[in-house]
């Protein structure tokens, strides 16, 4: 693949494994073992066959008319959020801990901002039977205590991270923290295509399975597998590499990530990683992040806790270098407007990560031939205070 990973772990100039020796041996027997795991038989009999009975794929790809009729194009909607556990996260989490179970872990660790990749780490250990500890900062348990209590009724360990500012960065500490500790029964689940290598590979194929699916879809639906464009939102970029993954060599295809511009890009609260970012390292890869000129890590903000990162994935860093796929970025208030607006129009509440596409479309032009399909990533379910909040309903 053109745009694949090299055998160093790097797309470009980015990715590799930026890690504290301490880490070498968890991560070099990763290395070695997740590509035979993958592609043994009974590993893709039994992915297959959870993503099909447990998570209830394939998803829709659902022609979302009104939204066709009010752009004046042909518009897709790929229904991540009709997934068990409501997000595109449990594809990749169902592929970890089958992984796992095979590298003979006993235990799974994780860490949680939002709460959203715990519950499915959390909901995947259930499933699976395999203790699990999620660590997540005071602050973000705090915040997001209804997720927090799925987590424990899941029958997973919530722990606090008590230190610095209380949320996920800290939480990421206490997890590496642990994993140096216990390195031979326990197996860590990132939630996004970020993280050392071969991480970033390994959750981008999990997540694959969405353009695997749409290329399917769309050639039933519309005559060709390949759209026009294709729109997705980008936190860390696993949904958006999911659904970018099988489109990268077909270079007619328009791919466009859209980050969360926060109060807007210059306000000082922002997590438009690509316009405020530089080069450095960043939990483990070199990529593009938001720092401060001595490389010090700039907070980030967004009303969407699941785009709240100072960083993206190697992978999206180098797209965006090579301009391969374009990065944009939409404010707190556009994409509000824009999940009410799929709220009316389409009889869908979408998770505020997934408003951030879906505000794009106000800036686009297209032709009336064109085919465009966005990853509606999660349900909004978990977002109703937010936008109640915002709306007075
Ligand atoms: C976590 C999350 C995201 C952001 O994560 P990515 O790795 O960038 O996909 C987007 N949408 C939803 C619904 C999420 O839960």
């Amino acid at each position: 693949m053109k745009y694949g990973v090299n055998e160093q772990g790097y797309y470009g100039d980015f990715g590799g494994a930026y890690i504290p020796e301490m880490l070498y041996p968890n991560v070099e027997e990763l290395r070695q073992q997740y590509l035979r795991i993958l592609n043994d038989a009974d590993f893709k009999a039994e992915y297959d066959q959870l993503l099909r009975d447990y998570v209830g794929r394939p998803s829709p790809l659902y022609h979302a008319r009104r939204y066709s009729e009010k752009y004046e194009t042909n518009i897709f909607f790929k229904r991540e959020d009709l997934n068990h556990t409501g997000s595109h996260k449990i594809n990749n989490a169902i592929g970890q801990i089958l992984l796992a179970i095979r590298l003979g872990k006993k235990r799974i660790i994780a860490e949680t901002g939002a709460g959203q990749h715990g519950v499915a780490t959390a909901t995947v250990c259930a499933l699976k039977g395999i203790e699990c500890v999620v660590y997540m900062g005071e602050v973000d348990m705090e915040r997001q205590a209804p997720n927090v209590a799925r987590m424990k009724m899941l029958g997973a360990k919530v722990v606090p991270a008590t230190s610095g500012s209380k949320t996920l960065k800290d939480a990421t500490n206490e997890a590496m923290r642990d994993w140096i500790n216990n390195p031979v029964d326990t197996h860590y689940i990132i939630g996004s295509v970020v993280g050392p290598y071969p991480y970033p590979e390994m959750v981008a194929q999990f997540q694959s399975v969405i353009s695997l699916e749409a290329k399917k879809q769309l050639l039933e639906k519309t005559g060709s597998e390949l759209p026009q464009y294709v729109i997705a939102c980008v936190g860390g970029g696993s949904n958006a590499m999911g659904v970018f993954y099988h489109f990268l060599d077909d270079e007619s295809v328009k791919l466009i990530a859209v980050e969360a511009a926060g109060q807007g890009v210059d306000s000082g609260h922002s997590a438009a990683t690509t316009f405020l970012g530089r080069e450095g390292v960043l939990h483990g890869s070199r990529t593009i992040l938001m720092q401060t000129d001595d490389g010090q890590v700039v907070e980030p903000y967004s009303i969407s806790a699941g785009l709240d990162y100072p960083g993206i994935g190697p992978q999206h860093a180098h797209l965006y270098k090579i301009k391969r796929a374009q990065y944009v970025s939409a404010t707190d208030d556009e994409a509000l407007q824009a999940g009410l607006l799929c709220c009316q129009l389409e009889g869908i509440i979408p998770a505020i990560e997934t408003a951030h596409a879906l505000a794009h479309l106000e800036k686009m032009k297209f032709e009336p031939t064109d085919n465009v399909v966005i990853c509606i990533s999660g349900r909004g379910d978990k977002d109703l205070n937010t936008y109640i909040k915002h709306f007075n309903f």
